[in-house]
């Protein structure tokens, strides 16, 4: 048995548990895995691979929860999403920390992106759902029609490893705000700080079985609550594979479906940028959380004029990065997020050659002193000489490694920058705003930064085309996916 330190809120802890109706509560299953620290490949918990009877469990426990929470008004599920997001943010430190131990990303950014997002989902759908048109009449010489949105029940929440927290709790609160009661699933690979959610869930009164949070597998787990009957909708992040099986199985049992999968981006960029402004944003937008962030630049489309100026450059900038312990403050390059996720991104590197590319800035693992000696790191890579067909550029990596290509013309850029089956997000960079608006039109993504990355307005909608995504999150559409409509009509 592993004895954990002790993190949260003091608690001796053992494993990770399951919260079900305002519990945390063992699971029935006898499956257990291991969780790792990817920065050190030491094991640090285990949690339980839940079966079809802790499923059942907390479905019952979210069917009963649902008749009191969609009867309370948006203003009183919103004093409650405001006292999660206040208790996150009380220990904003500690979940920082345990969100960099948990995935091996820095912890300058756990603690500057992932807990602030987390926190700030809870208070904009609090905010967001007040001010939401729930319910609107269309009269005419005939008829009333009252239309109004109602929740859909218990709903079930899924969510990938990169971002943990900012992505579970992206989808639970406009659930809750709308007044569903919901099932969350973490990455069995990164699930710690759901935990702590629970936690902080009970401290601060949430009624029980409003959220529940269960752990494991997603082929057992995740699939079990696809399955379900009584789940009446699934909102999941991850891969576009995960994406297919899922849509597939949900049919089965016509639940909605909202699914944020993979990318492929491209940044385009012209020779008429402010180029500082630019190489700094690119630099981020490929490597921030080691590439791992799904709307992380992969493919950089550069106009022939400054390319080999820009490849100089960025190498640069590339080799300077701090690659190190994620725990300390000045890191800006941390690990890779699981084993298996490492040995993946190597097999794209090793790829290279008889892809017919060639690497030109980083291409190896790195091996770190002292505490981290055994991790899972890779060096920010650049690789350029690629075909635009090759599995270089057409593969989700989903880690540090950056295509470069050159273009010519718009349209040459244009082409390049649909050439994949994915459509998630673009950047494009130019002075010439007009430009930069006439290529975005034209570009297959459902966002697109133009002189700008990851510049968020959360009423926005989010999300994916071609085979990065069906549906949008964000703002009112998150609302309208959470929510049916009925319409009342009475003859005048
Ligand atoms: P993944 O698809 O392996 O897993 C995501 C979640 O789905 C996990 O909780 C997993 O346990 C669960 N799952 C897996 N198989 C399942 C099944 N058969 N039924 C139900 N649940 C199942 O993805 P990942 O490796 O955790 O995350 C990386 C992927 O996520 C990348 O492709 C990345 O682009 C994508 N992603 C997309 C967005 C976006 O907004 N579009 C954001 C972040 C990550």
């Amino acid at each position: 048995m592993i004895t954990l330190k002790t993190y949260v809120f003091d608690l001796e802890m053992e494993l990770i548990q399951n919260f079900i109706d305002g519990q945390h509560i063992s699971s029935d299953s006898s499956e257990s895995l291991d969780i790792y620290e990817p920065a050190t490949g030491g094991i640090y918990g285990q949690l339980r691979d839940s079966n079809a009877n802790d499923i059942d469990h907390a479905v019952r426990s979210a069917k009963t929860a649902f008749a009191l929470w969609s009867d309370l008004t948006v203003r009183e599920r919103a004093v409650h999403l405001n006292n999660i997001a206040k208790g996150i943010e009380k220990r904003l430190d500690e979940f920082a920390e345990i969100e960099s131990r948990d995935t091996g990303k820095p912890i300058a950014l756990s603690r500057s992106l992932d807990i602030p997002r987390s926190v700030l989902n809870f208070k904009f759908f609090a905010e967001h759902g007040e001010n939401f048109e729930f319910n609107y009449d269309l009269n005419n010489e005939t008829s009333q029609n009252h239309i109004n949105r109602s929740p859909l029940g218990v709903v079930a929440c899924i969510s990938p490893w990169n971002l943990p927290l900012y992505l579970f709790t992206w989808k639970i609160a406009p659930a809750l705000i709308t007044g569903n009661t919901v099932i969350a699933k973490p990455s069995e690979l990164a699930p710690y700080t759901a935990y702590m959610l629970g936690k902080v869930c009970q401290e601060v009164g949430l009624p029980p079985g409003v959220l529940n949070i269960v752990n494991g597998m997603g082929s057992t787990c995740g699939e079990l609550l696809v399955k379900h009957k009584e789940i009446k909708a699934i909102s999941f992040t991850g891969g576009t594979s995960t994406g297919k099986l899922i849509s597939q199985i949900a049919s089965k049992t016509f639940k909605k479906l909202s699914l944020e999968m993979g990318g492929k981006n491209p940044a385009i960029i012209f020779e008429d940028c402010n180029y500082e402004l630019m190489l700094e944003n690119i630099l981020r937008s490929s490597f921030s959380n080691q590439g791992q962030i799904c709307l992380c630049s992969s493919r950089l489309l550069i106009e022939r004029t400054i390319y080999e100026k820009f490849k100089h450059d960025l190498s640069l900038k590339v080799s300077e990065l701090l690659i190190g312990d994620p725990s300390k403050t000045e890191t800006q390059f941390g690990s890779i997020s699981s084993k298996g996720h490492f040995d993946k991104v190597v097999s794209y590197i090793d790829m290279v050659k008889e892809e017919g590319g060639k690497i030109i800035a980083g291409g190896k693992s790195v091996k770190l002193e002292g505490r981290c000696s055994n991790g899972w790191f890779i060096e920010p890579t650049l690789v350029e000489g690629l075909s635009p067909s090759s599995r270089l550029n057409q593969e989700e990596i989903f880690g540090p490694v950056v295509t470069l290509q050159s273009f010519e013309t718009e349209s040459e850029a244009i082409d390049l920058a649909n050439n994949t089956d994915y459509g998630l997000s673009a950047t494009v960079w130019t002075k010439d705003l007009e430009k930069g608006q006439r290529v975005s039109k034209k570009i297959d993504a459902g966002v697109i930064w133009i002189n700008c990355w990851l510049l968020r307005d959360l009423r926005t909608p989010f999300g994916g085309m071609k085979n990065s995504g069906l549906g949008r999150e964000g703002g009112d559409d998150a609302l309208k996916f959470f929510t049916e409509q009925k319409n009342i009509c009475i003859p005048v």
